[in-house]
């Protein structure tokens, strides 16, 4: 039987015993070193440098794993803490990641929603897709608003706020999408709105001519300026309703709203102050150009046939009063009053006309 020198060697042995556990993976293994300084001693501290080094980088790498797992848990976190619902899109509009407001919103679950079609949420997909390749082209789109449906036909109002993001070679990955869910704040203006205006005309209502114009008098108080109110009665309105119905009258007056709000200025408030009752409050405007805008209303609502159904449709006319404050009223109250009582001196002298309130009014 032959044998090698090295076989029997323990320094080689004690090399290749090393050797072996390092391939089965135990790398807390080293090599004795016998200190005589033979070439099995370098080889031997060399495995063992080479041992650490390589411990030392696994260690490292196991750091920079928990660090990143701990930053994608925070982001993931972040993103899940976000009660606006978040989604990633790509350029074809394929959903790449959602957070769990998203799935509320859409009643849809996340491992559904990864995958499909963004626009499909939407009440107007055609509008959600214009919003998502919009952000592409220009980086980003701010408070887009658009109607998230779930598939049982509930809605969410939202402002789409997209912008894209970037992958490590600095190409664009996506689009980050942000829906804020805007419904409790359009469904406070809706209820205020409804609480400021008249269902039937969309006008500014009784209590709302009063809240304006308290506002336009104290202004006009501060920078020393007139302000006017127009009171306009519908002539022998009652006649509508006698002869057409109800209905008809109703269409009658919300055609006489459109017209008085379409002739009046930018700055003029047109409200419904009764039931064929209207106020205009008009700013910064004096008893002569007051007269001009009665005039002018008076006119195109005597020229309008207004549509009351049926193919039918009729004209009509008003009466109106004029009042100016302070150059005649000194409070709010009485400026109304004036503004009534002219309108009453129109309808008695014949209906159709304006007046302008002067004092020895009274007495008609
Ligand atoms: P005058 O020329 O003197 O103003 O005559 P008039 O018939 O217009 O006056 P009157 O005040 O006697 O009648 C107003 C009518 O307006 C009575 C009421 O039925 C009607 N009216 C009030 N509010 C509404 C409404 O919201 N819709 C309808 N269709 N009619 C209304
Ligand atoms: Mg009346
Ligand atoms: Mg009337």
């Amino acid at each position: 039987m032959t044998t090698s020198e090295g076989d029997e060697d323990p320094q080689f042995q004690g090399l290749l015993d090393v050797i072996f556990r390092f391939a089965a993976g135990d790398l807390s293994a080293r090599g004795r070193v016998s200190g005589d300084n033979s070439s099995f001693d370098a080889v031997i501290t060399g495995i063992n440098i080479l041992g650490e080094e390589i411990e030392a980088q696994l260690a490292e790498n196991e750091r920079v794993e928990d660090s990143l797992r701990a930053a994608s848990l925070y982001t993931r976190t972040l993103i899940e803490a976000s009660l606006d619902p978040l989604f990633t899109v790509d350029r074809n509009g394929a959903i790449m990641d959602v957070n769990g407001a998203a799935s509320s919103a859409t009643g849809v679950p996340r491992s559904s929603l990864i995958g499909s079609s963004f626009s499909e949420y939407f009440t107007d997909p055609d509008d959600a897709t214009a919003a998502y390749r919009s952000t592409f082209d220009d980086q980003f789109v701010s408070n887009h608003p658009l109607v998230i449906v779930d598939r049982v036909g509930a809605t969410t109002e939202v402002l789409f706020n997209g912008s894209v993001y970037y992958d490590e070679q600095g190409e664009v990955a996506g689009v980050l999408v942000v829906t804020r869910d805007v419904s409790d704040r359009r469904r406070a203006e809706r209820a205020e709105d409804l609480a400021n205006h008249d269902e039937l005309t969309g006008l500014y209502n009784h209590r709302v001519f009063y809240s304006l114009l308290a506002e336009e008098i104290a202004r006009a108080d501060r920078f020393h300026r007139p302000v006017s109110v127009l009171m306009l009665d519908i002539d022998h309105f009652k006649r509508v309703n006698d002869v057409h119905g109800h209905q008809a009258g109703d269409r009658l007056l919300r055609g006489l709203s459109a017209v008085l709000t379409r002739k009046v200025r930018s700055i003029d408030r047109v409200c419904r102050y009764g039931g064929e009752e209207f106020t205009v409050i008009l700013p910064e405007t004096s008893s002569l150009p007051t007269r001009s805008m009665a005039e002018r209303l008076r006119l195109a609502v005597a020229l309008e046939s207004f549509d009351i159904g049926e193919a039918a449709s009729l004209n009509v006319t008003m009466s109106i009063g004029i009042a100016t404050y302070p150059e005649q009223l000194s409070t709010l109250q009485d400026l109304v009053k004036a503004a009534d009582l002219a309108m009453y001196c129109s309808k008695a002298e014949g209906r159709d006309r304006s007046t302008v309130f002067r004092s020895d009014l009274s007495e008609v």
